[in-house]
């Protein structure tokens, strides 16, 4: 078993921790937090090791039992993960490093905190033997599993793609806009183009950021130039195979990331998280060369997966990117729930047609 330190317990951290436990080849050592707060009362409930990582005494007060200070989590943890906000973890590098523990980082912290930018689908290999990963954001996280397959089969010429942003997460109570519409960052290209070519160097990508007042989900609208002219059915069926990539059925008549959100919800999906995108089968368009269609990314979900995947890069070394990323989905329950689509998905001008 790989005992797996979570050092930073909010949005992020309390899912990998969650997901760390779902694993038949991993334990939770241990999670780090700064302060007593409701989201530490459920580390304690949920029964995790509760290190402190700014001083014993707040915990004290609050009643709440520590194992330690976060020096001992880390050292009792083969491997961390730094959930910490953008920034700070770049500050608890040397701490890893003291303790000569693998570390892995978040898409908020600058590309060279660690040896490579992650993710499992396009870049499993890179990290395999590494001492630091840095698991990218949301966004480029859902950017990247959607260009792996699409470089692979057709190549990529170009990439354009506008993102429309969430304000901020739903505990996030001081985040906004909430009552407008961001350019955001209103500089061209937005920082999540460069971000994609952390993992993807030599891509040719050009994207726009907006902010939006909604909590749930970010939406992509997506144009690709490819080198090849697949038909939109052909598409479908490659995006279809793609395990961490769900295909939204016409049929389930889902508008918007708040059906998406009731919709697993009701699938019984711990805190209704979606884990995999959600491309809109119906805007799966193709003229030409130029592939476009719209996706939304659960930006508090979508890097869950591939942070179990980057313990296993770092520590195990013999499990592959495929064995990794489907003993992450069985036991996270990747794809569960939600509605059986491979080979199933046409336009339905397509359909029409036959
Ligand atoms: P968060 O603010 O929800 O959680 C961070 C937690 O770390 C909080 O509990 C905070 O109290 C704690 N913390 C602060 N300083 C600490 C320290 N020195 N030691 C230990 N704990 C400390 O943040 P988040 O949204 O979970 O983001 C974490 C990382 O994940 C960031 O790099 C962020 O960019 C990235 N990320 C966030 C999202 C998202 O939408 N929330 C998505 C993808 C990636």
């Amino acid at each position: 078993m790989l005992h797996v330190g979570i050092n930073g317990f909010g949005t992020i951290g309390k899912r990998v921790a969650d997901a760390v436990r779902a694993q038949p080849d991993m334990t939770v050592a241990g999670v780090a937090k700064r302060s007593p707060n409701f989201e530490a009362t459920i580390a304690h409930d949920r029964g995790y090791n509760l290190y402190a990582a700014d001083g014993q005494a707040p915990f004290d007060g609050a009643g709440l039992t520590t194992a330690g200070t976060v020096h001992d989590m880390v050292e009792a943890s083969d491997v961390v993960v730094d959930t910490t906000p953008g920034g700070v973890g770049a500050t608890n590098a040397s701490l890893y490093e003291e303790h000569d523990t693998p570390a892995i980082f978040q898409g908020g912290e600058d590309p060279d905190v660690a040896d490579v930018s992650f993710n499992a689908r396009a870049n499993y290999d890179a990290a395999v033997g590494a001492d630091t990963a840095r698991v990218v954001s949301c966004n480029t996280t859902g950017l990247s599993r959607l260009l792996a397959p699409l470089r692979e089969n057709y190549g990529v010429e170009k990439a354009r793609v506008t993102l429309v942003r969430r304000g901020g997460d739903p505990g996030q109570t001081s985040r906004g806009p909430i009552n407008d519409t961001l350019p955001d960052p209103v500089e061209i290209p937005s920082h999540h183009g460069p971000d994609v070519q952390t993992v993807f160097p030599d891509l040719d990508i050009d994207t726009m950021g907006m902010k939006v007042p909604t909590t749930q989900m970010h939406t992509h609208s997506v144009n690709v130039t490819l080198d090849s002219e697949p038909s939109a059915d052909e598409v479908l069926d490659l995006l279809s195979r793609e395990t961490r990539l769900f295909l939204v059925p016409e049929t389930l008549g889902i508008d918007g990331a708040g059906k998406i959100k009731e919709y697993t919800r009701d699938a019984g999906r711990p805190r209704g998280d979606v884990w995999e995108n959600c491309i809109w089968a119906e805007s799966v368009t193709v003229e030409g060369r130029d592939l476009y269609l719209f996706q939304a990314i659960h930006q508090e979900a979508d890097v869950v997966p591939e942070n179990i995947d980057a313990v296993r890069a770092l520590s195990e070394r013999t499990a592959s990117a495929e064995q990794s990323i489907e003993r992450t989905n069985d036991a996270l329950g990747v794809g569960r729930g939600l509605v059986e689509h491979e080979g199933e998905i046409r336009r339905a001008d397509s359909i029409a047609d036959d």
